[in-house]
């Protein structure tokens, strides 16, 4: 049965000509199979959080794995999951079991399967992107075929399987490196910009994760923290014997302590459009000075919401935006109510002068063309995405934008 698709933000709006919520792999399999003899295409969908059209499909069938969810198993520091786990559920799942993930992204509302689809990140100097927790996984082909991915099977294919944008066929299951659970502590600070950006580094280097928020209509800072709660808080670059001075200064405050899985991801009922770009760390700070630069001279009384500014540790996932290289990001956040893309447009052109490489399921604007200078493997994906779907299954004219060349 079909029905109309809009994304999380509402930007992102079609009708596909099918919908399906398969049960198991079997189906799954069908699925493909039915859609390659009869040239159709199918995008595997997670929550639909993504706001570049990643899934959109208008003459083909949107697959969702919501009833293909939960933990398969356990074993030491590694746990497998079905694809169309919710993280929030597999939070809960996860600590049931005794363990966590390691790194969250800032929400816990996407699947497992999209969210390592894109590359989908938190903060930490010491904490990859979330693909970087996929050990091994399973996928249905674009020719039907179950394939096992990991480090003693079909292992060439890891490091593209791992981020593939649904590109190589339908993840039905990942095994993931966990930890033991464990307790963090979330806190926050109030600091002029100028403040943060001196102390930048030793923020970064001393609490275990760290970010933070520049609102351009204050030019002030917020600046989250997050630690083991069994860790000291003395001595800490932020804590508050060492915050002092005059002007709009906040003591640091205690948000919360709770296991990971509900300190790391925070609620969002506002809705908002984003723009994120990865840059190579030791461009952030040029780059962030353009950017506020610009916002300040040019979409200051526009933009109405905030900066949002994170790092990635180094990976050796082909079409990861942290491919190779230590990363900082930079997003731009803009409510769903005011107009982003001029304001987009102009940040990426910043960007990519830095050498950013886009989040891929954000808004951005480059193609294959302009892509494929920027990931060192994107060949060898290419190779990789023929070579598992050799029809195009998985691939609307939206991906073709994406991965192929004119
Ligand atoms: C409020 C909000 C907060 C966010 N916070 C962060 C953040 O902190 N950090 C960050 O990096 N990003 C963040 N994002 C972006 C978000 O994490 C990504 O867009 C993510 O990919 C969305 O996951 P999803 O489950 O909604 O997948 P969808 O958006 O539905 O799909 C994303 C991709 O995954 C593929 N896919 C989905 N399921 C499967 C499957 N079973 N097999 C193969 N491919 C599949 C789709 O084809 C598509 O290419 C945020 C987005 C929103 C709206």
């Amino acid at each position: 049965m079909s029905r109309p698709f809009v994304n999380w933000s509402g930007s992102l709006t079609f009708t596909p000509s099918g919908y399906a919520e398969p049960a198991d792999e079997d189906e799954v399999r069908e699925l493909v199979l039915r859609a390659r003899e009869s040239g159709t295409t199918l995008r595997p969908v997670g929550s639909g959080h993504s706001s570049s059209p990643l899934v959109r499909t208008d003459d083909g069938i949107l697959v969702s794995l919501d009833r293909m969810g939960g933990v398969v198993d356990q074993a030491g520091e590694r746990a497998t999951v079905r694809g169309g786990s919710r993280l929030k559920a597999l939070g809960e799942g996860l600590y049931e079991a005794g363990l966590a993930m390691d790194n969250l992204g800032d929400v816990d509302y996407q699947s497992i399967a999209g969210a390592t689809a894109t590359g989908t990140h938190g903060t930490g100097l010491g904490f990859g992107n979330l693909s970087t927790q996929v050990a091994e996984l399973r996928l249905v082909t674009g020719t039907g075929e179950v394939l096992d991915v990991s480090a003693t099977r079909n292992t060439d294919l890891l490091p593209a399987a791992r981020l593939s944008l649904g590109a190589l066929g339908v993840v039905t299951q990942l095994t993931l490196d966990v930890q033991p659970r464990y307790e963090l502590r979330r806190m926050a600070l109030c600091a002029p910009i100028e403040w943060t950006l001196d102390h930048l580094a030793e923020l970064q280097h001393t609490n275990r994760n760290m970010d933070f928020y520049w609102y351009p209509r204050s030019d002030l800072t917020q600046i989250r923290t997050l630690n083991r709660a069994e860790d000291p808080i003395e001595g800490r670059m932020w804590a508050p014997r060492r915050v002092v001075g005059s002007g709009p200064w906040n003591e640091p405050r205690e948000l919360k302590i709770g296991p990971t899985h509900r300190t790391i991801p925070q609620d969002r009922t506002l809705r908002f459009e984003e723009i994120e770009y990865m840059l190579p760390s030791e461009a952030f700070p040029a780059c962030f000075a353009e950017v506020r630069r610009r916002i300040l001279n040019r979409h200051r009384r526009t933009v109405a919401w905030r900066v949002l500014v994170r790092t990635i540790a180094a990976d050796d996932i082909w079409l990861s935006n942290a491919y190779g290289r230590s990363t900082t990001t930079i997003a731009c956040l803009q409510n769903t109510s005011l107009p982003y893309e001029e304001y987009f447009r102009d940040m990426e052109a910043v960007f990519r002068q830095y050498g950013g490489r886009p989040h891929w399921g954000k808004k951005h604007w480059l193609t294959a063309r302009e892509l494929r200078p920027l990931f060192p493997r994107w060949d060898d994906f290419q190779a990789a995405r023929r070579r598992l779907d050799p029809d195009g299954v998985f691939l609307t004219p939206d991906l073709a934008r994406l991965l192929e060349e004119a």
